[in-house]
């Protein structure tokens, strides 16, 4: 593909970072929006001098606006993750992950952007019904806290603008993403970051009710690479399932990290399996990712030096960040 003019907020972030740097490396010209909310300026520090890097929030619409003029794509990753804060603080999330959603693609649709790629969540699924395993994009829609309504929302956002002003808008509803540079910021969050930190400190696991619990893990390269290739491809107003379509549980996830486990309570809301149908995004895009999970973990114990920064979580300290998400979803019995 020739060189094109690319915008990425969030571009500081995990994701986001993995995906400036392919873009780097495939010759294109990329501009990053990041607040530094979440995303960390040392994400990037290897790009200096290579892509220009502007601090900007994406909910300050006159700020943001110069930035989109003459963009050909815009990837859209900027968003407040994590189920925990999104119940403690649902206004800011309903601000940054939909008015700020509306914010960007409406920039873009102002400054004649062709492509636009939105960051979905799997979690819009929430809790599956039976016959919805593995899980297609026309399942049903349930959110079960805030992050999820608010991803969701952001999505049906952009599509909308993609339908009524004729742009091209992809978004890929993204399972599990693991890999270097996963977050590791203050609140209790994505597994992965939890175990490395527990891992790199000699500290059991905090496993979930029994462990047979099980994810669509997927690698930041392969998420990735399912980005360029809807951006590339000709295709618009679509929605992708983004996963291996192989489901691990967490206990196996602890056998590959190796390490002693101790079981924490169930936590409400959320499923026993994620587990994305992929036909889809490989009838019609010809992906499927490509990392598996023995070589996924294996990169991130090469690199687990980066999580000795991150929060050290104990079952202890996890009850006590995890008590509102108990107190507002666990319904008490009459
Ligand atoms: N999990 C766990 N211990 C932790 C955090 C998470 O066993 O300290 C499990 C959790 O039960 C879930 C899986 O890891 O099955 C992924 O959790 P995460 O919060 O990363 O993602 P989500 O539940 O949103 O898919």
């Amino acid at each position: 593909m020739e060189s094109k003019n690319v915008l990425v907020t969030g571009g500081a972030g995990f994701i986001g970072s993995h995906l400036v740097d392919r873009l780097v490396q495939e010759g294109h010209r990329v501009t990053v929006l990041d607040n530094y909310s979440t995303g960390r300026p040392d994400n990037l520090a290897h790009q200096q001098g290579k892509i220009r890097l502007a601090q900007a929030d994406i909910r300050d619409f006159e700020k943001i606006l110069p930035y989109f003029q003459g963009m050909d794509m815009v990837f859209h990753m900027a968003a407040l993750a994590d189920i925990v804060p999104s119940m403690v603080n649902p206004r800011e999330y309903y601000t940054s992950n939909v008015t700020g959603t509306m914010h960007v693609v409406e920039a873009s649709r102002l400054s004649k952007v062709k492509k636009f790629l939105y960051t979905a969540s799997s979690s819009c699924y929430g809790i599956p019904p039976k016959e919805y395993y593995p899980t297609p994009e026309t399942a049903p829609i349930s959110p079960q806290y805030p992050y999820a309504l608010t991803k969701y929302l952001g999505e049906e956002t952009a599509l909308h603008w993609g339908q009524v002003y004729q742009m091209d808008v992809v978004s890929l509803r993204l399972f599990n993403v693991y890999g270097p540079r996963s977050r590791t910021s203050g609140t209790y969050g994505a597994v992965f970051g939890v175990f490395l930190a527990q891992k790199i400190n000699n500290k059991p696991f905090t496993v979930v009710g029994d462990g047979t619990q099980t994810r669509d893990f997927t690698y930041v390269s392969d998420v990735v690479d399912a980005f360029l290739t809807a951006a590339y491809a000709d295709v618009r107003n679509e929605i992708f399932n983004v996963g291996t379509g192989n489901p691990q549980s967490i206990n196996r996830l602890v056998s590959l990290l190796e390490g002693e486990k101790v079981h924490i309570p169930k936590r409400p809301g959320e499923p026993d399996c994620t587990w994305a149908d992929i036909r889809k995004i490989k009838n019609k895009l010809g992906w499927e990712s490509r990392v598996s999970m023995e070589e996924g973990v294996r990169k991130i114990l090469a690199n687990i030096e980066y999580w000795r920064q991150a929060p050290l979580w104990t079952p202890q300290t996890i009850a006590k960040a995890t008590e509102d998400w108990f107190k507002y979803l666990v319904k008490e019995e009459k």
